[in-house]
């Protein structure tokens, strides 16, 4: 039996309640509730101001443990892969603004009217290659997103952890003895990873410096919607404890960030859903 989470290492990924409440609202609700972290996203961070959000979220001392999200390099042309790299290079500087610990890649799936999955994974690793240097420069650490393999055609090429540190390797090599750089790896979300036979190895060759955000939620059987059915913890079939054990044996010392996109939960007041966050953190995860 593993022992209950410390409750301090909850975060608020604010997909969690987008359709209740604005981000100075979540900001100010997660000070409420005692929730210590907060990942937001681009879309309500450019509603309230890049700015003042970051103001807000130091005032109350909140640990940013990501900005969702940037990603998206596929694309059917030149200029349509240059504005995603644009794209991705504003997302660096707004999360150097509000102290992200890193970026979250969704790196993006097959563009429009096309079938080459191999030549949309190299417009990923090309893409990113773009912008590690700006990354670098910012101290802003880039998280590739491995999604379920659901995605795969139109949210994220980059399926299983494997992958996703196969490209961190190529993209920044370790020295031998050294450690990874810390400025590339991976974002391990259990709604994404958790059917992966190969999940135990791959978080084993994480090491601690490729893991840079773990976030919660759980698989419901059935599922009834492929993006916004996502589970409470403890009210599907994922062993959250399990995870987070073998997540903590390869050194992962972060949050837990509950991102629960679910338009079941979005009907809920946000205060009770942060209530029950909470509870189930504790007791489920
Ligand atoms: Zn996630």
């Amino acid at each position: 039996m593993t022992a209950a989470p410390r409750a301090e290492l909850l975060s608020l990924n604010t997909a969690t309640v987008r359709e209740q409440w604005n981000l100075r609202q979540m900001i100010e609700a997660c000070a409420r509730h005692g929730i210590r972290g907060i990942s937001p996203w681009r879309d309500k961070l450019d509603e309230l101001g890049v700015h003042e959000a970051a103001a807000l979220i130091r005032q109350h001392g909140l640990t940013v443990t990501g900005l969702c999200r940037g990603g998206m390099f596929p694309a059917a042309d030149a200029a349509g892969r240059r504005a995603a790299i644009d794209d991705n290079l504003r997302a660096i500087d707004d999360a150097a603004t509000i102290g992200a610990r890193c970026l979250v890649l969704v790196v993006g799936g097959i563009p429009a009217g096309s079938k080459d999955l191999s030549g949309a994974r190299q417009m990923v690793i090309d893409g990113i290659a773009a912008v590690l240097d700006h990354a670098r420069a910012g101290r802003v650490p880039l998280a590739i997103e491995p999604l379920h393999p659901m995605y795969c055609a139109d949210r994220a090429c980059v399926n299983t952890l494997d992958q996703a540190l196969d490209i961190c390797d190529a993209l920044d090599p370790v020295p031998p003895g050294a450690p990874p750089s810390g400025m590339i790896g991976v974002a391990v979300d259990a709604y994404h990873v958790w059917w992966d036979p190969d999940l135990a190895r791959a978080l084993e060759r994480a090491r601690p410096e490729r893991l840079l955000a773990y976030h919660i939620c759980d698989w419901l059987v059935p599922t009834t919607d492929l993006l916004l059915d996502r589970g409470m913890m403890g009210d599907g079939v994922i062993d959250l404890p399990a995870l987070r054990a073998l997540v903590e044996a390869s050194g992962y010392r972060g949050f837990h960030e509950v991102e629960i996109l679910s338009t079941r939960w979005w009907q809920r007041d946000p205060d009770e859903v942060l209530r029950i966050v909470q509870e189930r953190h504790q007791r489920c995860s």
